[in-house]
């Protein structure tokens, strides 16, 4: 439970505890800086599959201390077989990954990586169930104050906006700089998606151990990553078929991109 009082003064308020705002709350605390995340969700639960960790992010996360805990709770990735249908077309070796770049590629459950974050940003420094729905930066008194859904309102020095892709933060941004609200960060590209994780693969022998797949198919994409234990955290993708009479908006041919259409149609 966040132990925030509205007295202290916050130097960092971090909107969003997802990954970026989780690692940038480890970061200020590192560098003994009163941070306080905001977190629109009631609490931190377990979403999401497996997520990559390649060797840019696990430079920082070295300096954060959290590396045993991911070469423990992770799995290195040394291979990744490619299938185009049913042939195997090529094989990526990622084996020289730490000597060119000082890093490997892990994968981990990406709740156990969030977790992790969390827990050692410390519960008491993340405020759950609180919404951001503007912020206004006073330079004269050299703060910035957000306002939550619920009407109320926390200063700090800076505000970070690390609330995902549609971005409260920045909406906000953008309404004070005159520009009109950013809208367009999610386009459809008429593909859906589907991911999950497996339980053990016991049949995998040790020639397996961090290998992953990816099957290149003439209309969908499904590939699959290595992970602690013989699970495998995976990913497929389709081209969606629209259904006769349906009545949508989505996006034109490439054909009808040429001719100097709009990119989006209603079908
Ligand atoms: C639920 C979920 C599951 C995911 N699963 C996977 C996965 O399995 N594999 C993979 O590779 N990637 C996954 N991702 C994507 C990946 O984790 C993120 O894209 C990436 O880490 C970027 O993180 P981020 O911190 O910038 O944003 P996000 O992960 O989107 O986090 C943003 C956070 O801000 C909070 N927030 C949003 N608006 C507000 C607001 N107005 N006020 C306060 N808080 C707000 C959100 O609740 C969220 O916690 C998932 C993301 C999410 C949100």
């Amino acid at each position: 439970m966040s132990a925030y009082t509205e007295h202290e003064t916050i130097q960092v308020l971090i909107v969003g505890a997802g990954i970026g705002g989780l690692t940038l709350a480890n970061i200020c605390k590192r560098l003994g800086l009163r941070y306080l995340v905001l977190e629109r969700s009631a609490a931190v639960t377990p979403v999401g599959a497996g997520i990559s960790l390649a060797p840019n992010c696990l430079r920082v996360l070295d300096q954060l201390g959290f590396l045993p805990e991911i070469e423990r709770e992770g799995q290195r990735l040394r291979k990744i077989r490619i299938f185009r249908n049913t042939t195997q077309w090529n094989m990526l070796d990622f084996d020289s990954t730490e000597k060119t770049f000082g890093y490997p590629v892990y994968k981990i459950e990406r709740h156990a990586f969030h977790s992790a974050l969390y827990r050692v940003a410390g519960e008491e420094h993340v405020l759950l169930g609180a919404q951001v729905v503007d912020v206004v930066d006073d330079a004269e008194k050299k703060l910035v104050t957000v306002t939550l859904a619920d009407g109320r309102e926390i200063s700090g020095q800076i505000v970070v906006g690390a609330d995902g892709i549609r971005s409260a933060t920045r909406r906000a941004l953008a309404k004070r700089g005159g520009e009109t609200i950013i809208n367009s960060t999610i386009r459809f590209t008429g593909r859906t998606h589907m991911s999950g994780y497996t339980a053990p693969l016991e049949h995998l022998g040790p020639e397996e151990e961090g290998v992953g797949t990816w099957m290149l198919y003439d209309d969908s994409i499904f590939t699959t990553w290595p992970c602690k234990d013989k699970r495998q955290w995976f990913i497929g993708v389709q081209a969606i078929v629209i259904a006769s009479g349906f009545k949508g908006r989505g996006p034109l041919s490439l054909e009808k991109r040429q001719q100097g259409h709009d990119q989006w149609s209603v079908w």
